[in-house]
């Protein structure tokens, strides 16, 4: 028999079901992974006796005849979400220790459907970064290597870092991640696995650790488009806790999963061309396009008029939002506290947050309370509102016309441990492909498209309209089909 841990969400769901091996041999296979993966710093936090409670309830629903749709697959939970008494950092110094008493609607959603959680995986702080490099436990690798024999250590991709490692290295069969300007996309691009954001509002953020609440989004990665069609399918869904979640029932998408995208009509924006991205990423993007009019589908030049000012928009409107949500950690109610020997409460604030935050961080509240300040606030935060007022309508109007859009996922392969570290811009530009689709709340997926001449995987995002989840599914599974893109990095762990 194949190693369990080759099998992906359907292929355990289906195996646990026809009794191939019991959702115990399943949870542990995958236990196994998590500790020898232990090199590429994917968990935070390992929970082996959660992935074995699960497991064993849902080999007991096997026997009574009740399994659930997702009965004996065990999943990471990005550290984002909280999980009841179990240490949620959101990657920060200042929430370390922290156990929640409740659990976040979506991991929820998942152990109710019968997952089981391996642990907690690994993200930047606050999920601000695109590299993995702002994390207070330390980066995360990425599994895959150059293939110039130099062994450079690279990148996973960020925010989502630990949980895009996770899959690619083949420690989970699936994971959560969230997506506030990319962070399910790029990283999903960086490892040569798919991942989707729904559209804001499908799933409830009510106990996600919250950066730009107008823009996060929770959704799953994993190693194929049916895996992800599962696993949002379990995630998604109305919560009154949440008061941007919408109130609609989930559509069954892997039910209505197909591939057949004829006479469906593609919009290439030609925006997305921008100047210095490396010519491979043009040669994916030129020959996915080959591959969805080859499958049937409409090609069409679109053009988003605004889309340059998405990033700059993104950049102030994020931490705009971070630096109010992040009001909150004061010492008092979470975490950290740091009591300096003399002075009184502001300096214990003062004192926490200081020691409690890092950099990046620091420099999105910092950003943040200057952009909405009374004297700069019409200058900045209100013009980039506008300015995603107009990025929308940009969506809107190309949306009369076509079904989907199609776009490089990010303008370069996985890079180097520190290369950018030391330039926020050159680490924000990272995200210039994903964030008009999260200002516009739209439904985007990426998937694996090719290799870079390093041998390093490209993705490849498509953009689909508001709660039109299936056909970005579909046309992103007719893409697969054609891609047949089987690349997977090399255990050195
Ligand atoms: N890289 C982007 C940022 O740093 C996006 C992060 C995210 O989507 N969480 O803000």
């Amino acid at each position: 028999m194949t190693s369990i841990t080759e099998l992906g969400v359907a292929a355990i769901r289906d195996g646990v079901k026809a009794g191939s091996f019991s959702a115990r041999e399943a949870a542990q296979a995958y236990i196994g992974a998590v500790e020898a993966g232990r090199p590429l710093n994917a968990f935070v936090v390992e929970t082996p006796e959660h992935a074995l409670a699960a497991a064993d309830a849902a080999d007991a629903d096997r026997a009574a005849g009740t399994l659930k749709p997702l009965s004996g697959v065990p999943l990471g939970i990005k550290d984002l979400f909280c999980t009841k008494g179990v240490q949620t950092t959101a990657g920060s110094r200042i929430l370390e220790g922290y156990k929640p008493v409740y659990e976040s609607t979506v991991s929820g959603n998942l152990f109710a459907a019968g997952a089981g959680m391996l642990g907690k995986l690994n993200m930047d702080e606050f999920a601000m970064g695109s590299s993995n490099e702002t994390s207070a436990y330390g980066n995360v690798l990425s599994p895959w290597r150059r293939n110039d024999g130099g062994n450079v250590a690279l990148t996973p991709g960020g925010s989502s870092g630990g949980s895009a490692s996770a899959v690619a290295a083949r420690l989970a069969p699936g994971v959560t991640g969230t997506d506030t300007g990319g962070s399910i996309r790029q990283p999903a691009a960086f490892t040569g696995i798919t991942g989707i954001k729904p559209t804001y509002g499908r799933c409830s953020r009510w106990g996600i650790v919250a950066f730009a609440s107008s823009l996060d989004q929770a959704g799953p990665m994993a190693r194929d488009v049916r895996d992800c069609a599962i696993l949002l399918e379990a995630m998604a869904g109305f919560d009154p806790k949440d008061a941007t979640s919408l109130d609609l029932p989930v559509p069954n998408w892997e039910a209505a999963l197909s591939s057949d995208i004829r006479g469906k009509r593609i919009g290439i924006p030609k925006e997305y061309r921008i100047d210095g991205v490396p010519a491979e990423i043009d040669a994916v993007w030129e020959q996915g396009i080959a591959r969805m009019r080859d499958a049937g589908a409409e090609i069409v030049e679109v053009s988003l008029p605004h889309t340059k000012y998405a990033l700059p928009a993104y950049y102030i409107i994020a931490p705009a939002e971070a630096s109010s949500n992040l009001a909150r950690y004061d010492g008092v109610r979470y975490g950290l506290r740091v009591q300096p020997e003399q002075g009184g409460l502001n300096d214990m604030y003062e004192a926490t947050r200081a020691a409690g935050f890092g950099a990046e961080v620091k420099r999105r509240i910092m950003i943040g309370t200057y952009v909405l300040s009374a004297g700069f606030y019409d200058a900045y935060f209100n013009q980039a509102q506008k300015v995603r007022a107009l990025i929308a309508r940009d969506f809107d109007a190309v949306f009369q016309d076509v079904d989907l859009l199609l776009t490089p996922t990010a303008p370069s392969a996985a890079f180097g441990l520190g290369e950018k570290l030391a330039d926020p811009i050159a680490m924000y530009l990272n995200d210039v492909f994903a964030v008009p689709a999260s200002l516009a709340g739209l439904p985007a997926i990426s998937v694996p498209a090719g290799l870079d001449g390093q041998g390093l995987p490209l993705g490849l995002q498509l953009i689909g309209r508001a709660l039109d989840e299936q056909s970005v599914l579909n046309a992103a599974l007719a893409f697969e089909e054609r891609a047949g893109f089987t690349h997977r990095a090399e255990a050195w762990w």
